[in-house]
């Protein structure tokens, strides 16, 4: 009996939805299956009074390579855009990412060569040391006035641990820009779609079925008789009964609230760098795009809170004991013929979206050789 789907995909997001786009394209009888009540996984936005709001955290594409910001344009037209977030330290504003913008504002220094001096005195103290933490990584690499004021208070929110008692490995490397350069984001190209991620990734999904509010684990068996490959984005250590054990997680919480008035804080992102205030960013959607006139506001507080069931989970937590977990479903993963894992939650990795659909694209001629 010949399967009804040659691909039953897993999840809407950014890696589901190419994929089904490009397998589509090549008249190949496509199926999406979605847990949540909507498609677009974490890059959904919303349009309330006029305004795309970003449900699960602002998001800005950015990629040095023109071909994906080609894909990305033949799908939907995006706004160039430059991200360029603000801290708020104890109602100072400092400019991010380091760079002399933020030098100044912390200790009045003019020139890179003064910055230079001041950076080098800040460090001093750790040059030698093999830091055992992330407190002490990052001394090493910044000295003490940037680690509590702009580093502290904001890591510690977004893991919940104190920097003691954190790996070092999470910051690897804290660039800091001696010229004055707020854009965060060094890539050649950055934008947001016009019309939102919503509308873009419908337009991917154009013309392919869909079905939502369908968790695939509970009818696995079910669907994987329709189909001859599955392809799936959702928690590899869900996909395998947590046979190796659960994976960590950290999860989000969003406070969205409607303002009747033009600006709320005038910038996209506020960073909230100080451990007294429980969020750690507030996002004011409206600014990603510049529309004027509109007298409302929507803006969306972010509490990073622990994972469990339930709730979705966010960002993997690559430390030793979950990577080794990792390791065994990705093996296991590979002796199964007619499965393939992608995206960030299939792979247990961080990826920004431009590599999310370089992946899909280069599972797609995988598929295909
Ligand atoms: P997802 O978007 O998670 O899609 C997976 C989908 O599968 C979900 O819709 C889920 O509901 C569904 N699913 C899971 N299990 C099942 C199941 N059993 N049955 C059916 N459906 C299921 N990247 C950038 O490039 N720029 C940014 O500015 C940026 N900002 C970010 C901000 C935050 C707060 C976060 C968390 C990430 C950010 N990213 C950013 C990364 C970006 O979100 C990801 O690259 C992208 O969303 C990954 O797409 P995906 O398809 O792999 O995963």
């Amino acid at each position: 009996m010949s399967a009804e789907y040659d691909y039953i995909v897993v999840g809407s997001g950014l890696f589901g939805s190419v994929f089904a786009h490009e397998m589509k394209k090549r008249e190949k009888r496509v199926l999406v299956l979605e847990k949540r009540a909507h498609v677009g996984g974490n890059i959904r936005t919303e349009r309330k009074e006029g305004i795309d709001v970003h449900v699960y955290g602002p998001h800005i594409f950015h990629t040095d390579k023109r071909e994906i910001w080609d894909y990305v344009n033949d799908i939907a037209r995006f706004r160039p855009f430059t991200y360029s977030p603000i801290a708020n330290y104890q109602g100072s504003f400092y400019n991010l990412p380091f760079n002399m913008y933020t030098f100044y504002q912390m200790w009045g220094v003019r020139t890179p060569e003064a910055a230079t001096e001041k950076l080098a005195e800040q460090r001093a103290g750790y040059a030698g040391i093999n830091p055992k933490n992330l407190e002490e990584q990052a001394l090493k690499l910044v000295g003490r006035d940037i680690y509590e004021i702009l580093i502290k208070g904001y890591t510690e929110k977004q893991w919940g641990k104190q920097c003691t008692e954190l790996p070092p490995f999470i910051i690897q490397r804290l660039p800091v820009r001696l010229r004055f350069d707020n854009n965060y984001f060094s890539d050649m190209y950055q934008g947001i779609p016009m019309e939102g991620y919503t509308n873009f990734i419908e337009k991917l999904l154009d013309g392919i079925e869909v079905l939502v509010n369908l968790d695939f684990i509970a009818q696995r068996d079910e669907w994987k008789s329709k189909a001859k490959r599955i392809v799936f984005t959702g928690r590899i250590d869900e996909y395998f009964d947590e046979c190796f054990g659960a994976l960590e997680y950290r999860s989000l919480r969003f406070e969205e609230e409607v303002l009747e008035k033009e600006s709320y804080q005038g910038i996209p992102v506020m960073n909230f760098t100080s451990v007294d205030i429980p969020y750690t960013r507030i996002t004011e959607h409206k600014h990603f795009l510049p529309k004027y006139g509109n007298p409302f506001t929507i803006i969306s507080r972010e509490y990073p809170q622990s994972w469990m069931r339930g709730v979705e989970p966010y960002y993997p937590v690559n430390d030793e004991k979950n990577e080794t977990i990792c390791s065994k479903y990705l093996e296991k993963a590979k002796t199964l013929t007619n499965v393939l894992f992608g995206g960030r939650l299939g792979t247990y990795r961080y990826f920004n979206m431009d590599q999310v659909i370089e992946q899909a694209l280069e599972a797609v001629q995988r598929e295909l050789a």
